[in-house]
């Protein structure tokens, strides 16, 4: 070890571990159930653009991603100056921590969630603040409580990534209203569009300390093209923006993200989500039916709560050649077709081994 120093504020920061993925070589037809993708190649338009797209790769992208932002503005009905994207919704999360807090600024969220939002924090020196989850949902009249004036960010994950729990509209007013208006309440909705009744643009008007972020990683069935996308105040997304890597969504990637958010695709892409919420239901019934507890799913995966079992679930899982994720005291799995479904239940092991 030379003479540099880590800086502080990373300090036993835990690296961000993904799903596990088949391993090099491995022969063996996966399941591959960790991720929370969707299960089907992008949609032939899809690929069709961004392969017309590669002749002008000896090109930067505009800069600005203008037409990209104007594509989602129309999309989501927000004008597109109240529109930020980058490369993933992650880098969006980092950046607007990055535009509102200072150093020493607290960011509320929750745990067990998405882990990233303790590093968005400790990328940007202000300090992390969980808050545990309750019945497997977030608290929030908890979260709430943890608000202090120094408090410039509170993350709502909606539905929550692992648990699946997903909050309305209505119940998210009630929050919206005892919140201190310089507070900001960012909604993150990876996974919105297998919910019902959930949709934060439609608090933004009333609420405008919300930040609704969004990805085209989910139902739109592009996680490899790394394009997610933010909707809030002009002024704090221009300021999410200008903190943003120039150029950070390649040009192949902003081809297929505007052909993505065509109405013929978009509606494709409803029709797979629909599909995956049908079979949501199809996985959960069967699973209770075997004797699991199920956490209830607004979301493209079910969380089953293990306790201590969530690991050797998972490793017998992956040992019948299906990829599941341990986390957050459970193992959440991904929803995809019928047959990631029957290839599940076939790799889960008895339940009789695997006393809670
Ligand atoms: N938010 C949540 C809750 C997620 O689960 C994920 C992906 N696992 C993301 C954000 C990030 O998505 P992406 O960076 O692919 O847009």
């Amino acid at each position: 070890m030379g003479s540099l120093r880590i800086a502080h504020r990373l300090e036993g920061l835990p690296p961000y571990v993904p799903g596990r993925r088949p391993e090099r070589g491995e022969t063996r037809r996966q399941a591959r159930l960790a991720s929370n993708e969707v299960p089907w190649p992008p949609q032939a338009a899809i690929v069709d653009a961004m392969k017309a797209a590669l002749d002008g790769a000896h090109r930067y992208p505009d800069m600005q991603y203008t037409e990209l932002r104007d594509a989602i503005a129309a999309h989501v009905g927000r004008p597109a100056g109240g529109v930020a994207v980058a490369n993933g919704s992650t880098a969006l999360l980092r950046d607007i921590v990055g535009a509102l807090a200072d150093p020493g600024s607290e960011v509320v969220f929750a745990e067990p969630s998405f882990p990233y939002y303790r590093t968005a924090a400790a990328a940007n020196s202000a300090v992390p603040v969980a808050v545990p989850l309750r019945d497997h949902a977030h608290d929030l009249d908890a979260m709430r409580g943890a608000v202090t004036p120094r408090t410039r960010v509170v993350v709502i994950c909606n539905p929550n990534n692992p648990t699946g729990t997903a909050y309305t509209n209505a119940e998210l007013e009630e929050f919206l209203a005892r919140m201190p208006e310089d507070v900001a309440v960012v909604l993150d909705e990876a996974y919105v569009e297998f919910a019902e009744d959930v949709n934060g643009l439609d608090l933004m008007d009333e609420h405008p300390n919300v930040i609704v972020v969004r990805t085209l990683s989910k139902a739109h069935g592009l996680a490899g093209l790394r394009v997610g996308y933010a909707v809030g105040d002009g002024d704090v997304m221009s300021h999410v923006s200008r903190l943003g890597v120039p150029f950070r969504i390649d040009g192949v990637a902003v081809a297929g993200a505007l052909a993505a958010l065509r109405p013929e695709q978009v509606a494709e892409s409803a029709r797979r989500v629909a599909s995956i919420v049908a079979e949501r239901a199809v996985l959960t019934e069967a699973l209770r039916s075997r004797g699991w507890d199920v956490v209830e799913s607004a979301a493209n995966f079910v969380f089953l709560p293990l306790g201590e079992s969530a690991a050797s679930v998972a490793a017998a899982c992956a040992a019948g050649g299906v990829l599941v994720r341990p986390i957050g005291g459970g193992i959440r799995v991904t929803v995809g077709s019928p047959e990631d479904t029957e290839h599940l239940l076939n790799a889960l092991p008895a339940l009789a081994h695997h006393p809670r």
